[in-house]
C-alpha cells in the first residue's frame, strides 16, 4: 500500500487525505494544531461557487486608499509589517489588469463551481451533511452607490455563467425579513450553499480518517529530505516518516516548506476575523455579504457568525480585537433585532490566516524539486468552498488521471 503524508489538517489537506485514502493509500496528516487548527476553523462558511472575482479587481483597488486610511476600515495594513508585504502587495497590484482579471475569473469558475456538490460528497462520506445547505447567498447595500460600486463584479460574475438576481427593496424583505429596512439594494445568488460549522466539518472528516486506518498526528514538519529528485523522508519536531507521496497543504505556513520544495511561491497571510453570537436575536435564513462593510454574516449551528476583514500583519503579530468588535458594530446596522449590549460570555472572537496569492487562484501542481510532492495551497478567500475538489484534483495527479478541469492557471511555476 503506498504511503502518502499529508502537510496540514485544514479543510485542503483533510480532503486531499480523504480522497487519497478512497484510491488505496496509507494516509498520514500531520499538523500540530489538530483538525482545523487553521484558517479552516473560523471562516464563514460560504460554499461559494460565485466567488469567482479576484481580490485585486480594479473596482476594489479604487476604494483601497481609503480603507488603509481608516484603521478599522475593512482593509488594514500595519505600517511596521510594510516592508517585508511590499512584494507580494507588489505582485497583487499588477495582477488587477483586465485581461488578468477574467482569466484568474475564469480559473475560479472552474474551480468553484463544483463546490456545492463537492461538499455534498465529502458530508456523505464523514457523516456531515446535517451541517450542509442551500439557499443561496444575498449581497445587500445600504446605498445606490455601493450597489452600483459592485457592478463590476456582478457583471464579472453573469459573464462566468453564474447567475445573479438584482432585488429591489420588496423582493429582498420577502427573501430576508430579519435586514434592517434601511437595506434596500441587493443581489441573489441562488447557487450558493453553506457549511454550518466547518470546524466541526474537519473534526468529522479526520474522524473518518482515522476510523479507516489513516493517521492523524500532532507534529510540525520541519525539513523535506530528497534523494535523485524524490521525497524520500519528512523530519517532523518529533519523528522521521518515510513516504511516496507528499502533500502540502499548510495553508498560510506552506511557503518554507514548498520553498524547501524548489518552489518560491509569493504567499501572504490575509488575516480575518470572526465575532460569533450565541442565541442570536437575529438569525437570517441563508448568509448575507454586507456590501458596505465587506463581511459575511452567517446562520450556524445555534450561533449567527460575523466574519470578513483584512488585515496585513503576518503570520506572528498579535490579534487586534477591535477588528472583531467592528463586525459587530456593523451588524448592528443590518439587523435591527440585535441589541446593543450582550453579555461577553455569549460572545467569541477568532483571528484566522488565509493563505493569499497575488493572482487570488491557489497553487496545485507538481513541485519543481520532487516528483513525487504536489502542492494544494494558497485558496486565499475560497479555500473552504474549494478544498474538497481540490482533493480529487490532487488524488487524480498522484492516480495519473487526467483531471477534469485544466490546473495551468494553478501551476507553482506561475510566479
Ligand atoms: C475571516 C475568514 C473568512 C473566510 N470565509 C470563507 C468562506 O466563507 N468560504 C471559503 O471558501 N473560504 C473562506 N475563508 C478562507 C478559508 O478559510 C481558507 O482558504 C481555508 O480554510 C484554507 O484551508 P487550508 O486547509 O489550506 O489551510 P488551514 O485551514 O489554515 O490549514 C493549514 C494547517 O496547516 C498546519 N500547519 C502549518 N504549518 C505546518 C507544519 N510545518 N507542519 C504541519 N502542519 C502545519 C496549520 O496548523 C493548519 O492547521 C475565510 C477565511 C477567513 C480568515
Amino acid at each position: 500500500m503506498p504511503e502518502a503524508l499529508i502537510i496540514g489538517a485544514g479543510i485542503v489537506g483533510l480532503s486531499v487525505a480523504l480522497a487519497l485514502q478512497r484510491d488505496g493509500h496509507r494516509v498520514t496528516v500531520l499538523d500540530p494544531a489538530g483538525p482545523a487548527g487553521g484558517a479552516s476553523f473560523g471562516n464563514a462558511g460560504w460554499l461559494s461557487g460565485a466567488s469567482v472575482v479576484p481580490s485585486a479587481y480594479p473596482g476594489m483597488l479604487k476604494s483601497v486608499p481609503g480603507w488603509l486610511l481608516d484603521p478599522l476600515g475593512p482593509l488594514s495594513l500595519r505600517w511596521r509589517y510594510l516592508p517585508k508585504a511590499a512584494p507580494w502587495l507588489w505582485r497583487f497590484l499588477r495582477a488587477g489588469t483586465t485581461p488578468q482579471i477574467r482569466a484568474q475569473a475564469r480559473a475560479l469558475r472552474e474551480l468553484l463551481a463544483p463546490s456545492v456538490a463537492a461538499h455534498r460528497a465529502l458530508a456523505e462520506a464523514v457523516g456531515a451533511t446535517h451541517l450542509m445547505h442551500r439557499h443561496g447567498a444575498l449581497w445587500v447595500y445600504r446605498t445606490e452607490t455601493a450597489f452600483r460600486a459592485d457592478a463590476a463584479g456582478a457583471a464579472l460574475r453573469r459573464a462566468n455563467g453564474i447567475e445573479v438576481d438584482d432585488l429591489d427593496a420588496d423582493a429582498l424583505r420577502q427573501l430576508e425579513p430579519s435586514l434592517s429596512r434601511d437595506i434596500r439594494f441587493a443581489r441573489f445568488i441562488s447557487e450558493n450553499g453553506h457549511c454550518a460549522d466547518p470546524g466541526e466539518l474537519c473534526r468529522l472528516g479526520a474522524e473518518t480518517l482515522v476510523r479507516d486506518g489513516g493517521q492523524v498526528l500532532r507534529e510540525r514538519a520541519v525539513a523535506i529530505e530528497q534523494r535523485d529528485g524524490r521525497v524520500v523522508a519528512v523530519r517532523t519536531d518529533q519523528a522521521n516518516h518515510a513516504l511516496d507521496w507528499l502533500v502540502l497543504a499548510a495553508g498560510a505556513w506552506s511557503a518554507p516548506l514548498a520553498a524547501q520544495l524548489g518552489d518560491r511561491v509569493p504567499l501572504e497571510s490575509e488575516r480575518g476575523y470572526h465575532l460569533e453570537i450565541t442565541a442570536s436575536e437575529a438569525m437570517p435564513r441563508l448568509p448575507i455579504m454586507s456590501g458596505e462593510g465587506k463581511f459575511a454574516v452567517t446562520p450556524m449551528a445555534g450561533r449567527l457568525r460575523l466574519a470578513g476583514t483584512v488585515e496585513f500583519a503576518g503570520l506572528d503579530a498579535p490579534p487586534d480585537w477591535r477588528r472583531a468588535d467592528l463586525l459587530l458594530r456593523q451588524a448592528r446596522a443590518l439587523f435591527p433585532a440585535l441589541p446593543e449590549t450582550m453579555p461577553e460570555a455569549r460572545l467569541s472572537r477568532w483571528l484566522g490566516h488565509r493563505p493569499s496569492t497575488p493572482d487570488s487562484l491557489p497553487v496545485i501542481g507538481r513541485s519543481r524539486a520532487a516528483a513525487n510532492a504536489i502542492h494544494a495551497f494558497g485558496h486565499g478567500h475560497v479555500g473552504l468552498a474549494g478544498g474538497p475538489f481540490t482533493g480529487t484534483l490532487v488524488a487524480d495527479l498522484i492516480a495519473g488521471r487526467t483531471p477534469p478541469i485544466d490546473l495551468a492557471p494553478f501551476s507553482p511555476g506561475r510566479f
